[in-house]
């Protein structure tokens, strides 16, 4: 981008030449950078810029993993059976069910025994609870990752990290991290799948063969809070490594429930571990963890109709993801990395640096994408754009389109 102030009259006015940016939305973008710099490490939210800058319009946030179809879905069922009927009064007013009666519950959609399934104030109550007990003192992390994983270590633990490589799409060579893993007298590892910011994808084979491996280490916890939107072939198939628990105790399986649902203010989701494990947990607490309107949702997830809705939501959402990610390739100006989840890591190509990559497009489109300038092990300029609507999708695309040819 040009930054040079030769100024030019154009149809809309005075403009910055070469870098079509007006006047009041480079003032715009000064805004955005000092409310950055004031939110610390991370970005500032959604909300906040609205609130702060509300001359800012955002129209397509895209830094948000969700899928909007199931949140649509879970709407109608909440408008007719709750709110309809009267009973969100209940929800509020009574103690939800104990996470044992909730595990119960998940038990036969899960294919696992209800003393396997621990019940979390969303996954990242889970993951605390995880690193916290059950992870040792050396835990590898694969890079870039959910910073959660690291943030959360304790201050007796040493996180080692695995930095996957850009030149190689961030595949994680499995056999190198087993190595290293030897090498390095690891005592458990994490892996998510497909992980997040890149969507990089391991095959359910070759995690299984993995997992089989490291029956010696103190935990594998393998985050699968994407797995919904993965396909391997044409028959979209739901993917789990949740069965192998049994042969392998020392495996966690973590699962949010906030992105493949739509639902990240519900607080949902679960892990399936050894019973051992979730008795430990469950005998220190989090009794009431769930609230009346993530129970809600428990409930449906493991009714017949509800899945069969959703399993309809879930394949046309990843149609139309695929096609997406397939269209941002075209695009000159960014790398797209390969992803089966719902979003895609892009790295800008002119030298812009990210941060000013996402005002810019934000100021002139609306379109909300996420900085990684905040990602550790991510060496460049990268931005992470998620799949919404095909009709935020196709705003999202002509966003990036016009901040990208200049
Ligand atoms: C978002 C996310 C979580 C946390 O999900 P919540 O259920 O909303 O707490 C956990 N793991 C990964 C990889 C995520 O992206």
């Amino acid at each position: 981008m040009q930054t040079g102030l030769n100024m030019s009259k154009s149809d809309s006015g005075l403009i910055l030449s070469g870098s079509r940016i007006s006047p009041r939305e480079a003032a715009l973008i000064e805004r955005l950078k000092t409310l950055k710099m004031k939110s610390g490490s991370h970005s500032p939210s959604m909300t906040s810029i609205q609130e702060q800058i509300p001359e800012i319009e955002v129209k397509i946030d895209a830094c948000f993993l969700s899928n909007p179809y199931a949140t649509d879905l879970f709407m109608d069922f909440f408008q007719r059976e709750v709110i309809a009927t009267g009973r969100f009064r209940s929800l509020i007013e009574c103690y939800p069910s104990q996470n044992r009666v909730i595990s119960e519950l998940l038990a036969p959609c899960l294919n696992t025994s209800a003393e396997n399934i621990f019940i979390g104030n969303g996954a990242i109550e889970i993951i605390q609870a995880v690193v916290h007990r059950f992870a040792g003192k050396r835990m590898l992390v694969n890079l870039p990752t959910f910073s959660s994983y690291y943030e959360f270590a304790t201050e007796s633990m040493e996180v080692m990290f695995n930095v996957l490589d850009k030149e190689d799409n961030f595949r994680l060579d499995l056999q190198a991290c087993l190595k290293k893993i030897r090498d390095e007298r690891i005592d458990s590892v994490v892996l998510i799948n497909p992980n997040n910011p890149d969507g990089s994808y391991l095959r359910q084979k070759d995690v299984r063969d993995f997992v089989r491996e490291l029956k010696h280490l103190k935990s594998v916890i393998i985050d699968e809070s994407f797995i919904h939107f993965a396909a391997e072939d044409d028959s979209f198939e739901l993917k789990s490594t949740v069965a192998l628990v049994n042969e392998c105790p020392n495996l966690a399986v973590i699962k949010s429930m906030s992105k493949d649902f739509g639902i990240a203010g519900l607080r949902a989701g679960y892990a399936v571990m050894s019973a051992d494990r979730v008795r430990a947990l469950l005998s220190n607490g989090y009794l009431w963890n769930s609230s009346g309107l993530s129970e809600y949702f428990f409930r449906l997830y493991v009714r017949p109709d509800f899945r069969a809705e959703y399993e309809k939501v879930r394949v046309r959402y990843i149609k139309e993801t695929q096609g997406f990610l397939e269209t941002l390739k075209s695009i000159p100006g960014m790398r797209v990395y390969p992803s089966q989840a719902n979003f895609v890591l892009a790295e800008l190509l002119s030298g812009e640096c990210s941060d000013d990559f996402v005002n810019r497009l934000l100021v002139t489109h609306g379109v909300y994408v996420r900085t990684c300038s905040d990602k550790i092990g991510l060496k460049g300029q990268f931005i992470r754009v998620a799949s919404r609507n095909w009709k935020e999708n196709e705003g999202i695309i002509a966003g990036l389109r016009y901040c990208l040819e200049q």
